[in-house]
């Protein structure tokens, strides 16, 4: 079986399984961490929204996990912007836990974008959701480009089918691994495709890098703990770092990227930080977004948009 297939199915087989995210589960996101993501967000859009002119908008989001990130931009822009809002995941599961959280707003779920009506402007939205999206292992060796395939339990080499190699960064090296993601390429194409016709932004944090380089990534975390990827799978979630460069590669429309960390703090995550401890003590919480020895270099922000006059926040 290709790489891909083994992660597609074993990423659907584990969150259709019991919640996997916080502190009792086997790892926690930027949302869970503080509502102060969400609203950094939330503020994100507002300031966007204005600049397009206060129109009628869409909100897309992929992934959204239990609806945390998605409940603290709402509470941020509901009353003043007039949203659509719609949620694409996959796991039945997780849409129980999206539909008790977001019980207070009127939400779509959808399939994916054909299913969305795309004449307002769109914002679409992706947190930790590309790294869960399945990947290809390539290396050349003196037989040729090679790929990974799982067997039972473990993992062989065979030929490389020759559309992944489309995939590889312009030069490479021998006998090290790179890694291919056919599946985001098409995400983030068809994501363009929507925007071209809706006009809109399209925003996804995640850990990652932003210069194409070698190396294997593939991991799977169980109790907040690194296990066997082959091993486990369907019980530990399986991701791989992003490959940020290969997206920027494909998309035509403007892109800006930048760090979580300063992306937080441009939004003025310490200002919001600084009034919420008024009430509770939030300063590990703030560290762990935007320490760069934290979460605040290893994760990135791409943002891409179609529309006149645009100048980002954030960047
Ligand atoms: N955004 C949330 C959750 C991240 S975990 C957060 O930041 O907390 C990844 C999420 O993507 C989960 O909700 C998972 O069920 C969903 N997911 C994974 N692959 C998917 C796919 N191909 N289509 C739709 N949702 C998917």
């Amino acid at each position: 079986m290709k790489l891909g297939a083994f992660m597609q199915r074993a990423i659907e087989e584990y969150y259709a399984g019991a919640d996997p995210f916080g502190k009792q589960g086997d790892f926690i996101t930027a949302p869970e961490i503080s509502q102060m993501f969400g609203e950094m967000i939330g503020i994100w859009i507002t300031d966007l929204w204005m600049q397009m002119g206060k129109p009628e908008i869409n909100i897309i989001e992929f992934g959204p996990g239990r609806g945390t990130l998605m409940s603290d931009i709402l509470r941020v822009i509901s009353k003043s912007i007039n949203v659509r809002t719609y949620l694409i995941e996959n796991s039945q599961n997780l849409i129980e836990t999206q539909k008790a959280a977001l019980s207070a707003y009127d939400i779509n779920w959808v399939n994916g974008l054909n299913d969305i009506e795309n004449k307002n402007p769109s914002i679409i939205i992706g947190n930790e959701f590309l790294d869960a999206l399945p990947i290809e292992q390539l290396m050349r060796t003196d037989k040729g480009w090679q790929m990974r395939m799982v067997e039972e339990g473990g993992y062989k080499w065979g030929d490389a089918e020759e559309e992944l190699k489309t995939f590889l960064p312009p030069k490479t090296e021998s006998n090290v691994v790179y890694e291919v993601s056919p599946e985001r390429i098409n995400l983030i194409k068809n994501c363009q495709t929507f925007l071209n016709r809706s006009n809109g932004a399209g925003l996804f944090i995640d850990y990652g890098y932003t210069k194409s380089h070698h190396g294997d990534t593939l991991q799977a975390v169980k109790n907040h703990e690194y296990v066997d990827v082959f091993k486990n799978a369907g019980q530990a979630d399986i991701t791989s770092h992003v490959d940020f460069d290969a997206l920027a590669r494909i998309i035509d429309l403007p892109k800006q990227i930048n760090n979580q960390g300063l992306f937080l703090k441009n939004l003025g995550i310490e200002h919001r930080a600084g009034v919420l401890s008024q009430k509770k003590d939030v300063s590990a919480d703030l560290n762990r977004l935007i320490s760069a020895k934290e979460m605040g270099d290893l994760f990135k922000v791409l943002c891409f948009y179609k529309g006149e006059n645009i100048k980002l926040a954030g960047f």
